[in-house]
């Protein structure tokens, strides 16, 4: 799953970093491998961050509440980082290209 979004959808990538721990919506996606196909399909711009869904729809809040880098190490989701110089993580763009897909994610 990590091959489908980082590289794809995280503008936060560095392919000469050493892989660190996954984001909420990695792990969540990874936890779900039946997704992959559908994760791959996602077009990488959609024209929209998070593909039209809402920043602060609920079920991307419950993906970056159980995210280890929600406390200290996420702009998107850090109030006091201005907005436009914040994007979310692929982890969380993919979750939300599923949802805007139609597809029922029980988050
Ligand atoms: S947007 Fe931030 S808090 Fe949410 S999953 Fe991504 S890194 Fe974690």
């Amino acid at each position: 799953m990590r091959h489908l979004i980082c590289p794809r959808l995280c503008r936060y990538f560095k392919p000469d970093r050493p892989e660190e721990e996954g984001c909420g919506g990695l792990t969540w996606l990874a936890a779900h491998p039946q997704l992959e196909s559908a994760v791959a399909a996602l077009a990488p711009d959609p024209g929209a961050p998070l593909f039209g869904l809402a920043e602060d729809d609920p079920r991307l809040m419950r993906v970056c509440a159980a995210c280890p880098y929600r406390p200290d190490g996420c702009d998107f989701r850090d109030p006091g980082a201005p907005r436009d110089q914040c994007a979310p993580c692929g982890g969380l763009r993919a979750v939300a290209g599923l949802l805007a897909a139609g597809l029922h994610l029980e988050i």
